[in-house]
């Protein structure tokens, strides 16, 4: 049983092809379960719809990075609001993207901050998107207590020393198809040697599709490629992989329940 930790289905693909159709063609791939994951409050309704209509989808509920500069009280209610629902699984993704800085880097720090507080509110773990930001990321998990909920560096794409940071803060690392990519030797390293209870494996679709289908949409069906990647770097069978990303997904979340 193999799960996508984190995937965009709203919006991300052509009305007669939509989600319905790519989560059908992830299920005959094999995919049993998919966290589907809002960036802004009109997509986390949707997404909350869709885990409404189809019970291996789950939610991951926030304000992406890039939307930051939107973030107001009212916002914030009503996010929190959605996230008390318990098909909502992580509050996020949220985070720091200081490489394309499309909302003002204090303002990403600030919702990043809010984020982690409703995270603890709420008891459910936090989502993370970090790019270009290594250790203003960490400082602000550090600082909010993030360690007291943990949850997903997702779409894993530092060095060593990072993933050991973030490992002690009890975070899980998601790895993406970027572990396919000829030059991810670094990424491919951490992957092989990360502890084996705090591996996760997701596609971010329709972004990032693995070899072969770099540089085409990616769908969740393809995180297949990804778990044989990670396998192999870690000398596993590709079930084997699975057993354990969907298990480690359990613990953090509570979901997918165990057969
Ligand atoms: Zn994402």
């Amino acid at each position: 049983m193999l799960v996508d930790s984190h995937c965009h289905l709203i919006g991300s693909y052509p009305a007669e092809d939509g989600a319905e159709a790519v989560l059908a063609r992830a299920r005959l791939a094999g995919v049993a379960g998919f966290i589907a994951v809002a960036t802004d409050l009109a997509d986390a309704r949707l997404v909350l719809a869709l885990a409404a209509r189809n019970q291996d989808v789950q939610a991951s509920l926030g304000v992406h990075p890039h939307e930051a500069a939107s973030w107001t009280p009212e916002v914030a209610a009503q996010l929190e609001a959605l996230l008390r629902d318990p098909n909502a699984r992580f509050v996020g993704e949220t985070g720091l993207d200081w490489h394309y800085d499309l909302s003002p880097r204090d303002a990403q720090e600030a919702v990043f901050r809010e984020h982690i507080r409703m995270a603890r509110r709420l008891a459910k773990p936090v989502m993370v998107h970090t790019r270009a930001a290594p250790q203003e990321t960490l400082r602000v998990l550090r600082e909010e207590g993030a360690d007291q909920v943990g949850g997903i560096i997702h779409c894993f794409s530092e060095d060593r020393q990072f993933a050991g940071l973030a490992l002690d803060l009890g975070f899980h690392l998601s790895f993406s198809g970027i572990v396919t990519f000829r030059n991810a030797e670094p990424i491919r390293d951490v992957a092989a040697w990360a502890p084996e209870d705090r591996i996760l494996v997701e596609t971010d679709s329709p972004f990032l599709a693995p070899v072969p289908f770099r540089g085409k949409p990616n769908e969740p069906a393809y995180v297949t490629y990804v778990a044989a990647q990670v396998a192999q770097l870690r000398h596993l069978a590709p079930e084997r992989l699975a057993e354990i990303t969907t298990r480690n997904l359990e613990a953090l979340c509570g979901w997918p329940p165990s057969a």
